[in-house]
């Protein structure tokens, strides 16, 4: 694949599937993500959706498919290389170290970006020292961006969930990734930190010139912010285009439907 070539997907996921004993997560999905672009990634619970970040992080293996990114066999790498190949994410149910600081967090977003050996950082080689340096400067980049200043020092187990969520969008950003992987970012927010959300994700992708993908319950979000969409249900894609495509794909309306059935019964 050429890495120059502005017209390869940043990410393609060819025929990925994934399968927990009987459960087929993920069943031969298939799309791609252009460079610069805010992809949405849709469907109801059980979709599959965090499974597919899961393989896009390599927590998870594909039992079949391959994920191409940038140039790299994604599905091939070793999960540590992940980061520092340029994948940055986000958890659904928010992965922070709760004892330590806001800004030990982000500074370990930090660290996943360089990639000085464990050697020269022990007998801190000049490099290392650099590296060191600049791993901090991206911290209080970071931490400036998601106007965290106040809170660097604080115990992230002390703070409320929405600032939780912005010191994990931090770190993510502190490791400097191409692709950033959001899942549902929207969720758990109170209604002030959700109606500023939509121009935050709108502002990293251009000042940070990020490509993202976005995986939202929150409709009005997701199809205002998403330049595309892909629509997952039971494992598979059901639709894949522009927000207004997708919002009134008949398979999709049903999807929903069909949840909200099941969420009241
Ligand atoms: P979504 O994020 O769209 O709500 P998930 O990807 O979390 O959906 O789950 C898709 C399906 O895969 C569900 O049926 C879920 O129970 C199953 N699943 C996800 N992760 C695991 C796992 N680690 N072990 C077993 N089943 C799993
Ligand atoms: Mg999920």
């Amino acid at each position: 694949m050429n890495q120059n070539n502005g017209d390869t997907p940043l990410l393609q996921v060819d025929n990925v599937t994934v399968r927990f004993g009987g459960i087929v997560a993920l069943d031969g999905v298939s799309f791609d993500v252009r460079r610069g672009e805010i992809r949405g990634l849709i469907g109801p619970n059980g979709a599959g959706k965090s499974t597919l970040f899961n393989c896009l992080s390599r927590l998870y293996r594909c039992n079949a498919g391959t994920i191409h990114f940038n140039g790299h066999v994604l599905s091939s790498e070793p999960r540590h290389r992940i980061a520092g190949l340029g994948v940055g994410r986000t958890f659904q149910n928010l992965a922070l170290y709760r004892t330590m600081t806001v800004g030990e967090n982000v500074l370990v977003g930090a660290h996943a970006h360089h990639h000085v050996g464990f050697v020269a950082d022990a007998l801190r080689l000049p490099r290392a020292v650099k590296a060191e340096r600049e791993a901090r400067e991206r911290a209080d980049q970071a931490i400036e961006l998601l106007e965290l200043q106040s809170f660097t020092d604080r115990i992230v187990a002390d703070l409320p969930f929405g600032t939780q969520k912005r010191v994990e969008l931090a770190r993510a950003l502190a490791s400097e990734p191409s692709l950033l992987l959001l899942d549902e970012p929207a969720c758990g927010l109170n209604h002030e930190e959700l109606h500023g959300l939509g121009a935050l994700i709108l502002d990293i992708r251009k000042r940070l010139n990020l490509t993202i993908l976005l995986v939202e319950h929150h409709m009005a979000l997701v199809m205002g912010v998403c330049d595309r969409i892909v629509a997952l249900n039971f494992g598979r894609k059901i639709a894949d285009g522009s927000p207004e495509h997708v919002r009134n794909h008949p398979e999709v309306i049903r999807a929903y439907l069909g949840d909200e059935e099941g969420a009241t019964a």
